[in-house]
């Protein structure tokens, strides 16, 4: 079926999907299965070993490039297994330019294990105008965005980066969990890899771990499709069904996430105890106008710091929420909060935190889908206490 003219929701649902041939089953059946029967040698249905393929995983990969507005979906069976996928595209002495206020994990990959393998990171803050031109050199191979960021919610133009592939020749990368593709669709604007932590807000009930990348290149998906089998990080059927499940319902629960997270961000800047809010929908952000052209909504993270500035303040409060569950992870139906610079950021090391205004008070929120007014009221009694 031709999908291209089909809205988002409708992607969502059907894309990539026909009922099973077998008994006309509506969901993918979860093949749990290693291998598979051949007829001859060599003579099969496509199948042989289900590290390469299984056709639970086949289900959500169609449907994974379809939601993006890409040509192939690539499942792993880790956000983490993804980029490691995606950066052995690379080869020693490539070089690669990413944000400085990248996912801790990522960042960790990157300089504790590619570093050792002879691949060069330099981080930048992207959102600084001349700071990415100035850091790729004849090498640059790669530049990483993540957008929003995380903690800081920072906005990076994907369209003016991958303008700057017109003179220079590197592979564009976006990390698009926080966003997801419900809300912005890099291909789109050029970018050639979009990668997800599908744990996240695709998953979206907070019980599976999975990762995916999507492309419209014939010759990525062939490279990566061989990355993906040779080293092995790939999801099982069930956890693949796990996330299919979970994006029929991405688009509905997206629209909540984002109305309350853009509500509570307004109640958050009003409060007397608090000081900075950073949420990519507020006026005052400094990606508000980026976020508009590139986002149908604003997301439902945000972080913010308080007044007082002490650790203890933000400990406190965290540790006295009852409906936001103090807990690292994000994009789940139940609120979560926590503290990036002893929890999600503590690889990364305090100077380089500091360089980008995460400090030791800011707390971030992962906005569920709970009733507003019962979200509100439990942050205001955490508040009341410090
Ligand atoms: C969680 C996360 C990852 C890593 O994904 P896993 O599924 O935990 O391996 C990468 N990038 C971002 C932005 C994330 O939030």
């Amino acid at each position: 079926m031709d999908q291209d003219h089909l809205g988002f929701g409708t992607k969502a649902i059907h894309g990539g999907q026909e009922p099973d041939p077998a008994f006309g089953a509506v969901m993918p059946p979860v093949y749990l299965t290693s291998t598979y029967a051949q007829t001859r040698p060599g003579e099969h249905k496509g199948y042989e070993y289900s590290r390469t393929h299984n056709p639970t995983r086949s289900a959500l990969e169609r449907n994974l490039a379809s939601i993006e507005n890409g040509r192939f979906g690539l499942a792993f069976s880790s956000g983490l297994a993804a980029i490691d996928a995606i950066v052995r595209l690379l080869a020693p002495g490539d070089e690669v330019v990413s944000t400085n206020d990248l996912y801790g994990g990522t960042y960790r990959l990157f300089t504790k294990i590619f570093e050792r393998y002879g691949i060069k990171f330099t981080f930048v803050d992207l959102t600084t105008e001349g700071e990415l031109e100035a850091a790729i050199t004849e090498r640059t191979r790669m530049v990483w965005v993540e957008t929003p960021s995380n903690p800081m919610m920072r906005i990076t133009d994907i369209q003016a980066v991958a303008a700057l592939k017109k003179e220079r020749d590197f592979l564009l990368v976006v990390d698009n969990t926080f966003a997801t593709p419900c809300l912005q669709r890099p291909l789109e604007f050029g970018a050639d890899i979009v990668m997800h932590s599908a744990t996240k807000y695709l998953g979206g009930h907070s019980d599976v771990v999975l990762g995916a990348a999507v492309v419209r290149s014939e010759e990525l998906h062939e490279q990566l499709a061989f990355n993906q089998n040779s080293a092995g990080g790939t999801p099982g059927p069930l956890d693949s069904y796990l996330v299919l499940r979970g994006i029929k319902t991405l688009h509905l629960r997206m629209d909540r996430h984002c109305a309350s997270a853009m509500n509570i961000a307004q109640w958050l800047e009003a409060h007397p105890k608090v000081d900075l809010v950073h949420y990519p929908g507020l006026k005052s952000h400094k990606g508000h106008e980026i976020a508009g052209r590139q986002m149908a909504q604003f997301g439902g993270m945000l972080s913010f710091t308080l007044k007082s500035d002490r650790q203890d303040d933000a400990f406190s409060l965290i540790s006295s929420l009852k409906i936001f569950t103090l807990a690292e992870s994000l994009g789940g139906v139940e609120s979560l909060c926590e503290h990036p610079a002893s929890m999600t950021h503590a690889s990364i090391p305090a100077e380089e935190r500091a360089k980008v205004g995460l400090g030791d008070s800011l707390i971030r929120l992962s906005v569920g889908i709970e009733d507003e007014k019962d979200l509100i009221a439990d942050l205001e009694q955490g508040l009341s206490l410090i």
